[in-house]
């Protein structure tokens, strides 16, 4: 199984990069954010909880987001691997996901993270907030808060993996074939 963990601040591509992969590695692309937009849309419990932090910029509690990845995962149990997008987003979340995968005999293959400069991706997610209608996406003191708790509780993660020597940077910028083409051959080593 490929279970790749696709990390990067908000802005930095994941999203897009992620359909392009799993038409090509026929992966499961799960993105928390979009579970949780899905959640909040359709009014659940789980989706009244996670506004309150969404709509600021911080992240929905360790335990909450958890259960849902797992939820998820177990759900979906037949495919040849996972995307994980936007997960784990903490330390805890990454020892969650390690151990979750290991009672199932697999493990992360490893992590690519995209490296965008904040000039970038501010101006990326304010463009992008004109038509997605995402809240967090149109106001600058949220998307700085969102880069600030990526640079403060995120990117640790980065090391996390990269002490296992599972984890390496792609660079985020250029043309999305690119971009693609830069993930494609570091998977080609996984
Ligand atoms: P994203 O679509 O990945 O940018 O996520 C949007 C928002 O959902 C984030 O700003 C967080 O508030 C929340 N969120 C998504 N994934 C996670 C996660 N793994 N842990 C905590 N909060 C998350």
């Amino acid at each position: 199984m490929l279970n790749l963990i696709l990390f990067g601040p908000p802005g930095s591509g994941k999203g897009t990069q992620a359909n392009k992969l799993v038409e090509k590695y026929s992966l499961l692309h799960i993105s928390t954010g979009d579970l949780f937009r899905y959640n909040m849309k359709n009014d659940t419990p789980l989706g009244i909880e996670a506004k309150s932090y969404i709509e600021k910029g911080d992240l929905v509690p360790d335990s909450v987001t958890i259960n849902m990845l797992k939820a998820k995962v177990n759900e979906n149990p037949d495919v040849a691997g996972y995307i994980f997008d936007g997960f784990p987003r903490t330390i805890a979340q990454a020892e969650a996901l390690d151990n979750f995968l290991k009672e199932k005999g697999q493990s992360v293959s490893g992590l690519l993270a995209l490296d965008v400069p904040d000039e970038e991706l501010i101006k990326r997610l304010l463009e992008r907030g004109k038509d997605s209608g995402r809240k967090d996406d149109q106001d600058e003191s949220i998307i700085a808060n969102r880069i600030d708790v990526y640079n403060k509780e995120t990117a640790p993660v980065f090391d996390f993996y990269k002490k296992q020597n599972r984890a390496d940077k792609v660079l985020g910028v250029g043309t999305i074939e690119n971009i693609f083409e830069r993930l494609c051959s570091m998977i080609f080593w996984m």
